[in-house]
């Protein structure tokens, strides 16, 4: 199939913003593919990858090797590519502004086809070594030498791994189950569990809904872990459950630990592949649970004199190429187990309480930096004892306590009611409103949700996230009243304001954004309050979010 097909799916896609008719677009696209086609290769495509998102890899291209091989293609300096991406203000319209003032020098030799723009950026991701760049350089060039402007514009934005089309996972889920009738949960649930829309396109068109059925865990590749969420009382959270596991809340990193045969592989919860630099959790590992296929999850921690120290100094071990023997000595590890989602088979169905009697039945915890996570049941009818674990948790250096439902099954990638988190005091940032956007409803006549920023190390101010929830009526009144009166101007519905409030704001999670100017984004923004003691020169910086953010 002609790789300019699907530009042609990508240009229907960016003419609309509503998501119902991208998955339509999306689901017509796929009906269309023929047999001999990879579906799974462009649903990749479409997603705006080349890897399952189970997998680490990255094409690896900056904008400035891209920018080099634009400017050999088109046949200007990059200086002129720079100021054009300036001035779109995205490489992909740069290029395809530059691609169509191009004059046909060649005659195009072939066509594009997808299998060749992907082969040729798998090629792409490949490379490593020496003379790497002229390597990567050329096969760029090939790609572009052959492209229409429209081509170059997709092809420039999929290298550098920005696509830009508004089309997420769940577009292209649903547009699975359309395209093969399929029932959404089905699909919904093949997702989850194998984290690669590639392959389940492809099981979805060849055999259908049983087919999908069959798909399960993997040891080897990795799940989104089950997320929590804020618990607002341990006695409210227990009695809403009726039976908890709850835990010690350790202030490290989460760890998947997948065994398969005789490999180990450590991922981080945004299911980066850290082994390498963990080489004795991975022995610890090898040594304390029988050699079954298996995958485990726990938190590890840093120590010092037997004591927990906090996340920020075990941040430097999941990076570190180099030098992890000294690491290993200079910063000792513990590992805390606390759930098992696959065991000769996968676990995850089970319940919590079923799951962790086999995770204690395996894990030999002789050895004291392998252990399970300190937990006790809480019922109703020992709310007191649930609270001094959580006491005992904070007096040793710990964050608070997990309570979570010991019926449940894991279900990857959620963040439901089942798995609450209860700690001392949610971290905070106080961040200034730069900006904000008129409500509709009920909220029409006030500012319903609020542009924030933090300031980097010129003080300049950086867009973290927008706030719309943790707001009264009477807060929002008063909040609309103010940024009239901070006004810089209006347009739509938006408006910018003088950097003049401050709000304290709660979140459940920093992210990684390219969204916002920070480059980090706060999930689940609340305002706790307005700071009124507070000014522009209080606010945190990028520095400390970037501190808080945990890999
Ligand atoms: P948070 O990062 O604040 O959303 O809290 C959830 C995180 O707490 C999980 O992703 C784990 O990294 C961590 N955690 C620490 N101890 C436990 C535990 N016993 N059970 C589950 N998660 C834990």
């Amino acid at each position: 199939m002609n790789y300019q097909e699907l530009v042609n799916v990508y240009i229907d896609l960016d003419n609309t913003t509503k998501r119902l008719e991208k998955t339509e677009i999306i689901a017509n696209f796929f009906k269309r593919i023929g047999d001999d086609e990879s579906i799974s290769n462009i649903c990749l495509l479409i997603l705006g990858s080349i890897f399952p998102a189970w997998s680490d890899k990255e094409i690896g291209i900056g904008d400035k090797l891209l920018t080099q091989a634009v400017a050999k293609v088109v046949g200007v300096p990059p200086s002129e590519v720079e100021d054009n991406i300036r001035d779109e203000g995205d490489i992909g319209l740069a290029c395809e502004k530059l691609f169509s003032n191009k004059k046909q020098t060649t005659f195009f030799s072939k066509t594009l086809t997808i299998d060749f723009v992907f082969n040729s950026l798998q090629r792409l991701a490949e490379i490593s070594g020496n003379r790497s760049t002229n390597k990567k350089i050329s096969i760029i060039t090939e790609l572009l030498s052959l492209s229409s402007a429209s081509e170059a514009k997709y092809i420039s934005r999929t290298i550098i791994e920005e696509l830009r089309i508004g089309v997420g996972e769940g577009i292209v889920r649903d547009a699975i189950s359309q395209a093969f009738g399929i029932d959404k949960k089905v699909t919904e649930r093949a997702h989850m569990l194998t984290n690669d829309l590639g392959l389940v396109a492809d099981v979805a068109r060849s055999e259908g809904e049983s087919g999908l059925k069959k798909l399960t865990l993997t040891p080897g590749k990795p799940v989104k872990p089950m997320l929590a969420q804020l618990s607002k009382g341990i006695k409210e959270s227990i009695s809403e459950m009726g039976e908890a596991l709850c835990e010690t809340k350790y202030d490290g990193i989460r760890l998947q630990i997948h065994r398969k045969k005789d490999e180990i592989n450590i991922f981080t919860r945004r299911l980066e592949n850290i082994t390498a630099a963990m080489p004795e959790i991975v022995k610890l590992i090898d040594e304390s649970l029988p050699h079954f296929d298996f995958i485990v999850e726990g938190e590890v921690i840093a120590t010092k004199d037997g004591k927990p120290l906090s996340f920020q100094n075990i941040l430097h071990r999941v990076k570190r190429k180099y030098n992890i023997e000294e690491a290993i000595e200079n910063v000792p590890l513990k590992l805390f187990l606390f759930d098992l989602l696959y065991y000769k088979q996968p676990m995850i169905d089970e319940a919590l309480i079923k799951r962790r009697e086999v995770l204690e039945e395996i894990v030999d915890t002789s050895k004291d930096e392998m252990n399970l996570s300190d937990m006790i049941i809480g019922t109703c009818d020992n709310i007191d004892e649930v609270e001094n674990l959580f006491n005992k948790s904070i007096e040793e250096n710990h964050e608070g306590i997990m309570i979570k439902d010991s019926k449940e099954p894991y279900i990857p990638g959620l963040r439901g009611k089942k798995m609450l988190k209860f700690k001392a005091e949610p971290e905070t940032l106080d961040v200034v409103v730069v900006g904000g956007t008129h409500g509709v409803g009920k909220r029409g006549d006030f500012i319903g949700s609020y542009l924030v920023a933090l300031k980097d190390e010129n003080d300049d101010l950086k867009t973290v996230a927008y706030a719309a929830t943790g707001l009264d009526d009477e807060t929002l009144k008063y909040l609309t009243e103010k940024m009239k009166e901070y006004e810089i101007s209006e347009k739509g519905t938006h408006v910018i304001v003088h950097p003049k409030i401050i709000l304290e704001i709660a979140f459940s999670e920093i992210v990684k954004s390219p969204e916002y100017e920070a480059g980090y984004s706060l999930r689940f923004p609340v305002v706790k309050r307005i700071r009124k003691d507070k000014s522009l020169k209080d606010i945190d910086t990028i520095e400390r979010l970037e501190s808080m953010y945990k890999p």
